[in-house]
């Protein structure tokens, strides 16, 4: 695989993200928030997340920014980027379907938020996070610049550091006692593992 041919896969992918979360973002426009924790501290996730996982790598993709920072190309790796991506998309997919009307793009409980724990929930608490994960190993395999292998990971990371624990305090304010034991009985990230 060439350089070229690889960002333009890791190109589709995105592109195939945005096409996966672009019926949610319109749906859950129309389902009224009863509680939102959406603050400066989400705003500079997001930011960040936006900035690792698709601002740098389109810097690199589009202006071969920054040239300095390029790695050798190696094709078998760029083809093994593959196997994370699809994993990604399914993950992302699966995950915004089992949550249904109760995925939020930050920190937000709606009217009748449903605790879910049916589907990839029932393995792990954040697979949408896992899914940022898989997009971020993607992207490292893919793209052979330095800055864009890890500013993907960073990206991702920054809903591991910031993001879950004040995620995890808000539902279990919410659903108490029910909370706490979906927790005791699934992992965060990779079933049976973290
Ligand atoms: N952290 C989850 C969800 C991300 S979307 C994941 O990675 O898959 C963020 C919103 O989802 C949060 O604001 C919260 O309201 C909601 N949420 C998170 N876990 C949930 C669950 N198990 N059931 C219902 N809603 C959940």
């Amino acid at each position: 695989m060439t350089q070229t041919v690889a960002a333009w896969v890791w190109f589709a992918g995105v592109v195939g993200w945005y096409i996966i979360r672009y019926p949610f973002e319109r749906k859950a426009k129309k389902i009224r928030v009863r509680t939102s924790r959406f603050d400066w501290r989400e705003s500079s996730i997001l930011g960040f997340a936006l900035l690792g996982l698709f601002a740098i790598p389109c810097l690199y993709v589009f202006a071969g920014f920054p040239a300095s920072l390029d790695r050798p190309v190696v094709p078998a790796i760029a083809w093994l980027g593959i196997v994370p991506l699809c994993a990604a998309l399914w993950l992302f997919r699966r995950s915004h379907k089992d949550l249904g009307r109760n995925w939020s793009i930050s920190l937000e409980l709606r009217e009748q938020h449903a605790l879910v724990k049916t589907g990839v929930y029932r393995l792990i608490r954040h697979p949408m996070y896992t899914s940022f994960f898989l997009l971020g190993v993607a992207q490292m395999l893919l793209l052979s610049n330095w800055l864009a292998d890890v500013s993907g990971l960073l990206g991702a990371g920054a809903f591991y550091a910031f993001r879950i624990r004040r995620e995890e305090e808000m539902m279990l304010e919410s659903f108490g006692d029910d909370y706490r034991t979906y927790m005791a009985q699934t992992k965060k990230l990779v079933p049976w593992i973290i």
